[in-house]
């Protein structure tokens, strides 16, 4: 999974450093994120290349964590404004960068900064929030407000009945490939009921013995996603959720295609189905 970044090591807790030229720079606008052009791709820009463009942007950068010795900082301003060496690219490239301890740092920071630029009023009273300076929040000093970092917990579950898994393809996604049925945990509800009801609402199904099987942090929808695995319960018959999926079906386990490459957890437990090991 894009987490696994070993042997490498992710030092992701608080501290106040300052930036050296080699540390790296995000700086975001909304799902996008700015990055240096690279012969045909892109590169995380550092701090130098800010400077460059940006005399004096170092000591406006702020600490979000480190990659074994190599911190990334955040931009409150794009740095590099009208400049042609720069661009802004969704985020999802870092999918496909090839150094994954890399690409993992760059979503990663692109989660951090999007919350931080998101959060830079009060949202009870307007005030312009400060950072605190013992841990990674945000304070408002009108009014007492304190903001963390946003994650959205989200569950994704392999439902089985004997042999075949409950699969589905969601209208949003441009994979054409059919995956297991995933959802974001509503106020109010365990990850355990999350898993209940979402299959529920986009299957018609229904599940039972639910099983925990691992998480992994997903920087792009700013989610840390629960993967679980259930069995059907009752009927098998399949109604779809038509505003969510193209599709659902009962896969037999020797018909799932391949999902190796850059596994994310779903991957990895349709591989774990399909070679019998969930
Ligand atoms: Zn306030």
């Amino acid at each position: 999974m894009m987490y696994e970044i070993a042997p490498r090591v992710m030092h992701n807790e608080f501290r106040v450093q300052s930036p050296k030229s080699s540390d790296y720079v995000i700086y975001t606008e909304n799902n996008y994120v700015l990055l240096k052009k690279d012969s045909e791709s892109f590169a995380l820009p550092k701090v130098s290349d800010a400077e460059s463009v940006a005399p004096g942007i170092s000591k406006d950068l702020h600490y979000l964590f480190s990659i074994d010795e190599e911190a990334f900082f955040s931009s409150d301003e794009n740095f590099a404004k009208e400049n042609s060496e720069f661009e802004l690219v969704k985020d999802r490239f870092f999918r496909t960068m090839p150094d994954m301890p890399l690409a993992f740092g760059g979503a990663v920071a692109a989660h951090m900064s999007r919350w931080e630029q998101s959060n830079r009023f009060c949202g009870h009273c307007g005030t312009p929030m400060q950072r605190k300076a013992d841990e990674r929040a945000f304070i408002c000093k009108e009014c007492g407000n304190v903001v963390y970092g946003k994650i959205c917990p989200v569950v994704i579950v392999s439902v089985t009945w004997g042999n075949k898994l409950l699969m589905a393809h969601n209208l949003n996604n441009p994979d054409r490939k059919p995956y297991l049925i995933s959802g974001f945990v509503d106020m109010g509800e365990s990850l355990e009921q999350a898993v209940v009801r979402e299959v529920k609402e986009e299957t018609g199904v229904s599940v039972k013995n639910i099983r925990y099987i691992g998480s992994e942090p997903w920087p792009f929808s700013n989610s840390l996603i629960a993967g679980f695995t259930a069995e059907l319960d009752g009927s098998p018959e399949i109604t779809v959720q038509e505003a969510e999926l193209e599709y659902a079906k009962w896969v037999d386990r020797e018909d799932i295609g391949d999902y190796t490459g850059r596994l994310s957890i779903s991957g990895t437990m349709i591989m774990r189905f399909k070679a019998g090991n969930l």
